[in-house]
């Protein structure tokens, strides 16, 4: 599973190795240009992983905050830091929820991952 995730976060597409994950820093390619893999689509659990990552990423300091003691301020700072992070590592966070949608998926159903090379070469 983490090898899908570093690959994830390097922008490798988890399928066929090559470095066709991101469209740009902030936005992932619908599907890889080499094999065809569909990295983010609507129906499976890429958007849920994204979701989960993104609160885990925000819940998590705010808990140890409020745990330290809650100063409106100090909040303020951490929220402008955290939000700054985010941005920053925007890619990385797409790549996880990638690497983690693929590992999933390629598990539980391995009809859907063929590539569309390779139903092309069936068709030949
Ligand atoms: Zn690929």
């Amino acid at each position: 599973m983490f090898k899908y995730i570093i690959k994830g976060i390097k922008g490798v597409c988890p399928k066929c190795d090559m470095k066709t994950l991101f469209h740009n820093k902030f936005k992932v390619n619908d599907k890889c240009r080499d094999c065809g893999l569909t990295f983010l689509s609507n129906d499976d659990g890429t958007w849920f992983f994204l979701l989960l990552i993104d609160r885990a990423f925000f819940i998590f300091p705010l808990v140890v905050l409020m745990y330290f003691g809650f100063e409106p301020l100090i909040f303020v700072f951490v929220a402008l830091i955290l939000g700054s992070i985010f941005v920053f590592v925007s890619s990385i966070r797409l790549g996880i929820a990638v690497g983690i949608d693929y590992y999933l998926n390629s598990k539980s159903s391995k009809d859907k991952y063929i590539s569309t090379r390779e139903k092309n070469n069936k068709k030949n």
